[in-house]
């Protein structure tokens, strides 16, 4: 089967562009540069893109049921009105971080947001995955984490898969929405070296599993089972993550980053950091919301 057309859908070049996610009431996408500390509303029947600087870096924003956005930030979980751009710090993480950042970060069916840690220095461990719950409580659910990454939900509800990319594996875990616990943690992928690093993944309304391979130039499908089904070569080496969008929710849009290249590398992917699109003919699954 050929492949279906990566397109550029915009030009962005953010250094580590990350954490996408469709907002549909305002039929836009809502993504961030981590390091940059922006967070950017990308609208594309317009063509525009609006960024909000929230002068910290930011590992990954969601949707917030009143409107807004919650964000994961180095201190611990904030709001952003996108109207006046204020942030407001909504709780703090239980232990102090000093050599550590925020990154990727999901909410679960029952309106918590899971955000995790890592390592400035990503070898250095110490990382930790968070539920933050909407009555204003945090807790760390995974400890020992390398670099906290991907997250999400199977279609069934009985599974959570989980990136932390220092292992180099997806992996998955049982999961009680209920509690919002999980437990029985195995692998559901390793990825040899060669493949890149799993970061950012989505399941779909298939219950597909897409992860973006960081280093790889490349976003995989597997199958629930594990199986891997399909493969999309992307036009730059080091996609982020990815997450379908578009009124049809047909469009998996995908973040790029440039941070990790060199100067000759830059030059030989000027596009680097940028929105991509692709439409592999399958639904995605509209994102869940921050209950508070
Ligand atoms: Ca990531």
């Amino acid at each position: 089967m050929s492949q279906p057309r990566v397109e550029l859908a915009l030009d962005a070049r953010a250094e580590l562009g990350e954490g996408p996610v469709w907002d549909a009431a305002n039929e836009r996408l809502v993504w961030v540069d981590i390091m940059a500390g922006r967070v950017h509303l990308f609208r594309p029947k317009a063509g525009e893109c609006r960024t909000l600087a929230v002068g910290r870096p930011v590992g990954a924003a969601a949707l917030r049921a009143g409107g807004g956005l919650i964000l994961a930030v180095p201190e611990g979980f904030a709001s952003l009105d996108v109207e006046t751009g204020v942030v407001a710090p909504l709780a703090a993480l239980p232990e102090p971080q000093p050599d550590r950042r925020m990154n990727d970060g999901k909410c679960d069916a029952a309106g918590r947001f899971w955000a995790g840690t890592m390592a400035l220095d990503e070898r250095a461990g110490g990382g930790a995955l968070y539920r933050f719950d909407p009555g204003g409580q945090v807790t760390s659910i995974v400890p020992g984490v390398t670099v906290s990454n991907g997250l999400d939900w199977s279609l069934d509800g009985r599974h959570m898969y989980y990136v932390d990319s220092g292992s180099g594996r997806i992996d998955v875990f049982d999961w009680d929405l209920g509690a919002g616990l999980v437990s029985n943690r195995r692998p559901f992928v390793h990825f040899p070296a060669q493949a890149g690093v799993p970061d950012g993944l989505t399941v779909d309304a298939e219950g597909g599993v897409w992860v973006a391979l960081w280093g790889g130039g490349a976003i995989h499908r597997y199958r629930p089972d594990s199986t891997l089904d399909r493969v999309f070569l992307m036009p730059v080496s080091h996609p982020t993550s990815c997450a379908f969008g578009g009124p049809d929710l047909r469009d998996l849009y995908v973040t790029t980053a440039r941070i990790a290249l060199s100067a000759e590398e830059r030059a030989r992917q000027p596009e680097a950091g940028s929105l991509f699109r692709v439409r592999p003919g399958v639904r995605g699954r509209p994102p869940n919301f921050f209950a508070a």
